[in-house]
């Protein structure tokens, strides 16, 4: 296990003031901050990282929704940090997300959830790696 995993806080967090109090809470909950950093992606980079959605329905949205604004990307550690991180971010809707999750407290809506976490370990890495270079991983 690698006891890493990916994280963006995406555009609806970033525009309704919402970072702060995130890093914070991850900061609290005993993540160590690995690799961090503000950027945007363009639709092309946004469509390259959901791939994997690209047959679903809700691609399109995502991709423009991904690319609309500036985010914060970073990279976590902590013991068992894939499985433990998607229980601290909640449910992909936040209306059934439990209390007291990041996506109950901050998310917009199904689409526009407010964080990512990444599904797996080896996922963890392919998306760490797709935003920083060795040399940004500490
Ligand atoms: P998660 O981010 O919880 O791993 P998925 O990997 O299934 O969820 O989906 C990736 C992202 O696509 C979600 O976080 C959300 O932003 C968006 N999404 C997922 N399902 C839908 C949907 N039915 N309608 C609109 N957007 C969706
Ligand atoms: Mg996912």
């Amino acid at each position: 296990m690698s006891n890493r995993t990916f994280t963006m806080i995406k555009p609806d967090a970033m525009k309704n003031g919402h970072a702060g109090a995130i890093l914070d809470r991850i900061i609290k909950e005993g993540y160590r901050i690995v690799a961090l950093k503000q950027t945007k992606l363009s639709a092309e980079k946004a469509g390259e990282f959901y791939a994997v959605h690209s047959a679903r329905p809700f691609y399109g949205e995502l991709v423009e929704f991904m690319s609309s604004g500036i985010i914060i990307a970073a990279i976590l550690e902590k013991e068992n940090a894939v499985a433990s991180f998607r229980t601290l971010i909640g449910a992909t809707d936040p209306a059934k997300a439990d209390e007291g999750t990041i996506r109950k407290m901050y998310a917009t809506s199904l689409g526009e959830n407010a964080v990512h976490g990444s599904d797996s370990d080896e996922n963890a890495e392919i998306e760490g790696s797709f935003f920083f270079s060795g040399l940004e991983k500490f």
